[in-house]
């Protein structure tokens, strides 16, 4: 009984009315929400160790809430909102969503596009734009994880080095180092996770640790492609790499040359050089459904700069990601872009319609970087040649939401089962191209899957990151 007075003391000091109690309905600007037992009990005790706790009518619960996030269909109406300052700060408030039973969102770069994988309704949202220190070493970063890739690339240009790290500016480094990290140099230097060297990390029970080879490896390694499900990174020490000067290129093409593009990125997922040269590609094909002019494009690095033009801008629109990979056969690629382009017509009545085909390469030598580094990552991917093909779909309207992804999934699903009956599938997924009716889980080696949940049981025995912290993929039960 004392802890819910508390509760309601601090709530109203954390700017809620004192008439809000648990039970009550809260209605902000991006939806109404429950006040649970869980949420109050973990606001008012967040409030009162910290203050500076931001409730729906807060300064800058939008700003938090929504604008912070790069899909429309990630804002959602946390019951408060925690920014900590410390990695301290993160562990006891990790501590206090337990003791509380209080369901948590964190978000990073806020870059993971559905809803629930970075935010929530009626929960504690975190961001932890607030640890955003960066300290660059011989031939390591250290980077907190409040920072985006930009930001890396900014502390380490006096150095002429690279990180192997997104390949858009504004994307933030913990998610997509935590789930593999595909950048244009995968080709010599393995994904983002593979160049990871230690984690530190906050436990579901409060705990800090240091993951790395020879600390917790276990963790480690499960850490490499695992997401979010075993702990809150609060530091990331990555390889750094020299590299005074790098080339860029930005190609366009018309709709007549697209089967040769597709044939290129085939190709391209097929080079195998013993010493390659550090180098890739971003590939899009672009519909406007208005006009029916389609056209390809090509965003090439070659060890080089940054061009501005790699903004993600926020709160575009909604998006759907479907993905598939397979092998590489430029006819089948072509043939899945066709069907894609003709999909795209049955839905062009959608508001606001903007459809990409995209295709990312995991080239042989990519995995071979886990393979032979001795420590792996969970993705367990042979070195040989797989191409992603993804539809990234936007649109404006909320009442299209379950249109869009009914279409995309099955089109995807069709489009993969016919290469599952060739014998050119792969099951791999990748959680960053993904929609959220994907399992990325399901092609990964089962042997690596079994290794996690064992990991995981070890370091969260109480299920705080997949009970309380339920958005993103979840390695499941
Ligand atoms: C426009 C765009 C471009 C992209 N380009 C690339 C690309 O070039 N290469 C690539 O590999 N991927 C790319 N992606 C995918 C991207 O890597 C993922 O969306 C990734 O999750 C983004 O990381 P974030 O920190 O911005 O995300 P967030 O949405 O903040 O976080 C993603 C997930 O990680 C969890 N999380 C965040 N921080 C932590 C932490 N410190 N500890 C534990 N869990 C945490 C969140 O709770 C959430 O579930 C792109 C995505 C978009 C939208």
């Amino acid at each position: 009984m004392r802890a819910f007075k508390l509760s309601l003391f601090a709530l109203a000091s954390a700017g809620l009315s004192a008439a809000v109690s648990v039970g009550s309905s809260i209605t902000t600007d991006l939806g109404t929400f429950t006040l649970t037992k869980g949420a109050a009990c973990a606001c008012a005790k967040l409030s009162r160790s910290f203050g500076g706790v931001i409730s729906p009518n807060g300064a800058n619960y939008t700003l938090q809430a929504a604008d912070r996030y790069w899909d429309v269909r990630a804002d959602l109406s946390p019951a408060c909102i925690f920014l900590p300052s410390t990695p301290k700060q993160v562990a006891e408030a990790v501590s206090i969503f337990e003791s509380c039973n209080a369901q948590f969102a964190v978000r990073g770069g806020g870059h993971m596009n559905y809803p629930g994988s970075n935010n929530i309704d009626g929960g504690v949202l975190m961001p932890l734009e607030k640890l955003n220190k960066v300290k660059v070493n011989a031939d390591t970063v250290e980077v907190g994880p409040g920072l985006t890739w930009w930001d890396v690339v900014v502390a380490l240009e006096p150095y002429d080095r690279v990180v192997i790290g997104g390949r858009m500016k504004t994307i933030g480094v913990p998610g997509l180092t935590l789930i593999g990290g595909f950048h244009y140099f995968n080709n010599k230097y393995g994904y983002a996770m593979d160049n990871a060297v230690s984690y530190d990390v906050v436990l579901g029970n409060g705990t800090q640790v240091t993951a790395n080879q020879t600390s917790h490896p276990d963790l480690f390694w499960a850490l490499k492609g695992g997401a979010n499900n075993y702990g809150i990174v609060t530091k990331f020490t990555l390889k750094t790499y020299d590299m005074p000067k790098v080339s860029t290129t930005i190609q366009v093409f018309n709709e007549s040359e697209i089967p040769k593009f597709l044939d290129a990125v085939c190709e391209a997922a097929k080079l195998d050089d013993e010493n390659p040269i550090a180098a890739g590609m971003v590939a899009t094909v672009q519909y406007n459904v208005t006009t029916k002019v389609i056209d390809a494009s090509l965003l090439g690095v070659q060890e080089g700069e940054w061009e501005s033009v790699l903004e993600t801008p926020k709160q575009m629109f909604r998006v759907m990601f479907s993905m598939k990979s397979m092998k590489p056969d430029a006819e089948v690629l072509y043939s899945i872009y066709k069907a894609w382009k003709e999909g795209v017509d049955t839905i062009a009545d959608i508001q606001g319609l903007y459809p990409t085909f995209v295709t990312n390469v995991a080239s042989a030598p990519a995995a071979r970087v886990a393979k032979t580094n001795g420590i792996g990552n969970v993705w367990g991917l042979e070195a040989e040649p797989l191409l992603i093909w993804q539809f990234s779909t936007g649109w404006d309207l909320a009442q299209d939401d379950l249109r869009v992804e009914a279409w995309s999934r099955q089109l995807a699903e069709h489009l993969h089962s016919i290469n599952v009956e060739k014998g050119i599938a792969s099951e791999f997924i990748y959680m960053g191209d993904a929609g959220e009716w994907q399992d990325p889980f399901a092609g990964f080696p089962t042997e690596n899957v079994a290794r996690m949940r064992s990991i995981r049981a070890n370091y969260d025995p109480l299920g705080v990151f997949s009970r309380l912290n339920w958005g993103g993929f979840k390695l499941g039960l």
